[in-house]
């Protein structure tokens, strides 16, 4: 390997751990919170009071801190994995794609109008982009059916994608259902990876 190439993935290794030791300082369950406080800092995404909808939330990092962020809102998550229990959270065990379970998580929130629905989902990688890219894609479009069914008009929708095959596809649709879309990737998320978030914003009229 040339030094360069060497040099490169151990300032990249550095970083990572940088970001997965900022994680455990804070008490963070998940590295990947740090991701979602970085967009937060960045976009003002969480205030208090508001309804959050958390899709695919173990093991918690991202709820942790959303709770931490919403005061006296409601943050209700969900995921096909068990979760231990976080103060101020309520937590659903089941698959976002059984329509069912997801009317149950969304009647958590008693017709309060829910301000946010993120989801960090994420299928099991085979690392076959071929097989793993339409699993990510299928579950980004669940997500964002429950966005369109759960969010109010001033809603705010963030999903996890990756770019490559089925990704500007998705971004098209995301625009015609949402007036602001940008497309973000905060610096705790490894530069090697296609890993990135769509924040949508504003749901258009025809489609509450
Ligand atoms: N945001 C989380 C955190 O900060 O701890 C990490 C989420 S992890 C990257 C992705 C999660 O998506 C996994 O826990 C997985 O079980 C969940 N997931 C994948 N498919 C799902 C489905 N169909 N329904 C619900 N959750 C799902």
């Amino acid at each position: 390997m040339s030094r360069s190439k060497s040099s490169a993935r151990w300032l990249q290794r550095r970083r990572k751990d940088c970001y997965a030791e900022k994680a455990r300082q804070a008490g963070r369950r998940s590295r990947a919170a740090v991701k979602l406080q970085q967009m937060d800092e960045r976009y003002g995404l969480l205030r208090a009071g508001m309804n959050v909808l958390d899709l695919g939330a173990a093991p918690g990092g991202w709820s942790q801190y959303a709770v931490s962020r919403i005061g006296n809102g409601k943050l209700v998550a969900v995921d096909v994995l068990d979760m231990k229990p976080i103060p101020g959270v309520c937590f659903l065990q089941g698959d976002v794609a059984d329509r069912q379970f997801v009317d149950r998580a969304i009647d958590f929130f008693q017709n309060a109008p829910i301000d946010f629905v993120m989801s960090d989902m994420a299928p099991n990688i085979t690392g076959v982009r071929s097989v793993d890219m339409p699993k990510v894609f299928a579950l980004a479009q669940t997500a964002r059916e429950i966005a369109c069914q759960a969010l109010h008009r001033q809603g705010i929708f963030l999903v996890k994608v990756f770019q490559g095959e089925g990704f500007e596809q998705y971004l098209s649709q995301i625009k015609e259902l949402f007036i602001t879309v940008k497309t973000c990737k905060p610096v705790s998320s490894r530069q090697e990876s296609r890993e990135v978030y769509l924040l949508a914003g504003h749901v258009r009229s025809e489609n509450v």
